[in-house]
Formats: C-alpha cells, sequence, structure tokens
C-alpha cells in the first residue's frame, strides 16, 4: 500500500460542544462547515435535479449531494462521513442511477476533470469526472486508444469501475483489464495509489467490481495503437430484421477479433428532433468498428450490403473522437427500463424466434433490443484479470424502453418477457455490471467465488460499510 497522502483530517475529530442534535444533523452540519456552499439538502434549491440520476424514474434519495471540487473534498467529506458513521455514494454522472445510495452521502465528482496522456508510456491518468467524450478527443492527435464503449456521455471512471465493454473489447478485453492503478479515497480518508504490486485483491476488486471500495479520484488506463478506425452504421427497415440477423449471425460466427458487430432492432418515436429519415418509423442496423484493414472489412461486410433495401451504409474513417457518433445512444437524460442478459449463443433458430417477438408488424413497446457480439479476448480473460474473468457467452443483448406514459411501464416489463421467451435456452442468466437493470444485483453478474472474493476484499478494506456503490457487494 502507498500513502499518497496523509494530511490530517481538514475537520474537527468531534462535533463541537454544544452543537447541532447527534447523528445525521451533526455530520452535516459539520460538512457544510468544511465545505461550505457545496452541501445540498433536501428541499434545498435545486434538490430534485442534484439528486437525480441519468434514469430520472429511478427514485435516488440521498441524505445530502456534496459537490466536490478537489481531491481534499472527498478526504474531508470520507473523513466526516466515517467519524459520524454515515455511508458514502459517489455518481459523477448517473447513468448506472439504482436506489442503492438512499440515504448517502451523494458526491458528485464531475469537477475531477483532470487529464494527462503519457504518449511515451501508453498511458492516460484520467480523473473522476472526465467523460469518454473527453478522453477519446485528448487522444485522437496520438494515434492512441482506450477502450471506449458506445457512448461518449459516462465518465471514465464509473464505466471502467463496471468493467467497461468496449467497442474493441473483442480484440483488447473490458476496459477494467486495461487499468495500471486507480488513485483512491479509503475508507480511513486516506489517499492512495492502488496497483497490482501495491494491493493486488483490491486492485482486482476494483477492476470491474464496482464503487464500494472507496471514492476513485482518478484511474490510470493503458493505451493502445488504435491504426485507422474504420466504423459506421448500415440500416434497413425494420422488415429486413430476419435477413440482417442471420447474416449478422454468420459473419459473427466467424468474424476475427478486431471487427465488432452489433445489431440494433429500432423503434423511433416521431419526435421532431429526430432526422426525417428515423422519425416515426422502425429499422434493423448493423453498427460496427473494425481495427484492421479496409479491403478485409469490405469482404467480411459483403454479406450483409448485398441484401435489398439497404437505406443507409455510413461505414468508413472514423475519427476516434466520433466514435460515440456510431451507435448515437441519446445523452440527454431519460427515464428508462432496460433488461439484459448474456447470450451463451445465436442460432438461426434463435433469430427466427426473436424476429418473431420483436420484428417488423409486433407492437413493441422497446425503442431498442441490442445484441452486441462478444468473444476474443472477453472469453480470454482469466479470473485473475478482475471479477468479470473469462466471458464465454458469445453474445450480448440488451433492451431499452421509455416508460413516458401510464402503462408503459408494465407494457414494457411484459415486452421484456416476451424477448426472453423468445431467446429461450440462449439466455446465460447474468449481464454484465454495466448493463444491469436498475434493481439488479451482483448475483446477477459474477459467479459464487467472484462474489465471495469481493466481499471479503470490501471486509478487509471498509469493515465498517462506508462506501455504497450502486451494486453493493
Ligand atoms: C447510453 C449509454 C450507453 C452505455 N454504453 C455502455 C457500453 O458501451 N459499455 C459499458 O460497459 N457500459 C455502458 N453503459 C453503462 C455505463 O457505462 C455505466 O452505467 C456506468 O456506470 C456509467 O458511468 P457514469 O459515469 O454515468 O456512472 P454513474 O452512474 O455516475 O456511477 C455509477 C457507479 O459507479 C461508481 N462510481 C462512479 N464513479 C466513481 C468514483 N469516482 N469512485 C467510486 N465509485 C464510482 C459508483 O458506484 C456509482 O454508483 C452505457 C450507459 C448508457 C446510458
Amino acid at each position: 500500500m502507498t500513502d499518497i497522502d496523509t494530511r490530517p483530517s481538514l475537520t474537527t475529530d468531534r462535533p463541537p460542544a454544544g452543537g447541532p442534535a447527534p447523528g445525521p444533523e451533526t455530520a452535516l452540519c459539520e460538512l457544510e462547515a468544511v465545505l461550505p456552499g457545496q452541501v445540498l439538502r433536501p428541499g434545498g434549491p435545486g434538490w430534485e435535479s442534484a439528486r437525480r440520476g441519468w434514469a430520472v424514474n429511478v427514485d435516488q434519495q440521498p441524505l445530502a449531494v456534496v459537490t466536490v471540487q478537489d481531491p481534499e473534498d472527498v478526504v474531508a467529506a470520507v473523513r466526516c462521513a466515517g467519524r459520524h458513521g454515515l455511508s458514502v455514494s459517489t455518481q459523477p454522472v448517473g447513468h448506472g442511477a439504482t436506489t442503492a445510495l438512499t440515504g448517502t452521502v451523494l458526491l458528485r465528482t464531475g469537477a475531477l476533470q483532470d487529464l494527462d496522456v503519457d504518449v511515451e508510456r501508453r498511458v492516460a491518468r484520467v480523473g473522476a469526472g472526465v467523460k469518454w467524450g473527453t478522453l477519446l478527443a485528448a487522444l485522437e492527435p496520438t494515434g492512441l486508444t482506450a477502450l471506449a464503449g458506445s457512448s461518449p456521455d459516462p465518465s471514465v471512471v464509473g464505466f471502467t469501475l463496471g468493467g467497461g465493454l468496449s467497442w474493441f473489447s473483442r480484440a483488447l478485453g473490458l476496459c477494467a483489464h486495461s487499468t495500471v492503478a486507480f488513485d483512491l479515497v479509503d475508507a480511513r480518508g486516506v489517499r492512495r495509489r492502488i496497483s497490482a504490486a501495491s494491493d493486488p485483491d483490491l486492485f482486482w476488486a476494483l477492476r470491474g467490481g464496482g464503487g464500494d471500495f472507496g471514492v476513485v479520484l482518478a484511474v490510470e488506463v493503458a493505451l493502445h495503437e488504435a491504426g485507422p478506425l474504420l466504423g459506421g452504421r448500415l440500416l434497413w427497415p425494420l422488415e429486413m430484421a430476419r435477413p440482417v440477423l442471420q447474416a449478422f449471425r454468420r459473419i459473427t460466427a466467424e468474424a476475427p477479433d478486431e471487427l465488432s458487430l452489433w445489431a440494433h432492432l429500432f423503434r423511433f418515436p416521431p419526435l421532431p428532433e429526430l432526422p426525417e429519415l428515423l422519425r416515426g418509423r422502425a429499422f434493423i442496423s448493423v453498427d460496427l468498428t473494425f481495427l484492421g484493414a479496409p479491403a478485409e472489412l469490405d469482404g467480411l461486410l459483403a454479406p450483409l450490403r448485398q441484401l435489398p433495401v439497404l437505406v443507409l451504409d455510413t461505414v468508413g474513417r472514423v475519427p476516434l473522437s466520433e466514435l460515440g457518433g456510431i451507435a448515437a445512444e441519446p445523452v440527454d437524460p431519460m427515464p428508462t427500463q432496460e433488461y439484459s442478459e448474456l447470450l451463451r449463443t445465436l442460432d438461426a433458430a434463435t433469430v427466427d424466434r426473436l424476429v418473431d417477438a420483436a420484428g417488423a408488424g409486433v407492437e413493441l413497446p422497446l425503442a431498442v433490443v441490442q445484441i452486441r457480439h462478444l468473444g476474443g479476448a472477453l472469453a480470454r480473460a482469466t479470473t485473475e484479470d478482475g471479477p468479470n474473468g473469462a466471458v464465454p457467452e458469445e453474445y450480448s443483448v440488451f433492451c431499452l424502453g421509455v416508460p413516458v406514459a401510464p402503462g408503459l411501464p408494465e407494457a414494457i416489463d411484459a415486452a421484456f418477457d416476451t424477448v426472453r421467451a423468445a431467446l429461450g435456452e440462449q439466455r446465460a442468466g447474468r449481464a454484465f455490471f454495466n448493463f444491469l437493470g436498475h434493481e439488479s444485483d451482483l448475483g446477477s453478474t459474477f459467479s459464487a467465488p467472484a462474489r465471495e472474493r469481493l466481499r471479503r476484499v470490501k471486509a478487509e478494506t471498509d469493515p465498517s460499510g462506508l462506501f455504497r456503490s450502486n451494486r453493493p457487494v
């Protein structure tokens, strides 16, 4: 273990004599004294938006929200909460919002924007508030990349603590498996640099086990050769779902690790802000990235491109800063209901059932049914790489509904059941941490031995349960 900042608490050790009543009130008064203007309580101005995650229908009810400005603020908040027996949660953006943080002091870490790219060492040190879009834009001139996912909006730290399934994971593994070290405030309020050499068990837990072990101030991620990145979207009317998904299945069964294909069944609402081509219509798309040569990609995509009624083909060179544009996911907060599951494989019969259940002609209140191809480096990982270990499942499904009207929450849940029934025996009964539904727990993602090891690390590093992640171990 390396202590890199052991300065004393910025607060007094005890609340002042004759001060406010003991309990949370005392703690919050002390926090307000130490971090003036940075602590927001229920009912205060802006409380409703401050307590919300990205999925606005998740009813997060923290005790208070603290907007930290620098690492010293984090140290002060953790020490104060620890002295008073309160729990601390961290949420930079809120894509992973759950109700687990009810009753905690919620730290907003968006202001921790340190970013240092060391091209020589091929390592980026990324502060807890830095979003993927910012990191990718900084990496673009270097020819190097980190293992980004589909959206530019999540923080690099939040994404990585949950494993981080990247566009490039088939070639290079989970983002968490490319981490070098974490700069963290531990349960004693001490700032430490955690690496495989300094704290092997804690480092292992942080590589995908979530935010239950401290407040991460920054992560150091290994950078990889980006080469000439190719990618884009092929789009057909949803009526083409059957031949497109069958071709997707055949290509992915043989694809090189450098190729990542994700299929989407989209139902776009009739919103004026959508492009006219998409507004109020339903489509099947195959989105992709490729780290190999353009000529090779043309051959790989030929079975898709020869299918009729291709209405859009944007495949070409993609600047790294525009990686998030391929899947073009929404970034504004909205209500969502989500279901995700790993799939053992995708055979022809499962594709047929899925198209019967979710294809054209079916009324289904799901904006997206997405299938991501896995395999490659994901399957070759080991249990020592982090709690995910190897991922033998070949695909992952993710469904999203937008419950904006009465009755829709129930209808969306019923639609998830319809999709589950269609996937049948290919369902693996677990999902990636970052894709778990709002109320799922770690029993739905990690193996029993991995969960046991996570609990051991938690007991050793945070015996009083000071930290509470969105999916507590
Ligand atoms: C549109 C969209 C696309 C997505 N695409 C992908 C994808 O391609 N691949 C993928 O893997 N995931 C993906 N996700 C899921 C996303 O990566 C996770 O939900 C991730 O947690 C979101 O990051 P965030 O910054 O919003 O985290 P938040 O929701 O703000 O935080 C999530 C949790 O992370 C922990 N945490 C965050 N920061 C810290 C910190 N500094 N210290 C300690 N703990 C911390 C906390 O436990 C917190 O509860 C996507 C989500 C959305 C909405």
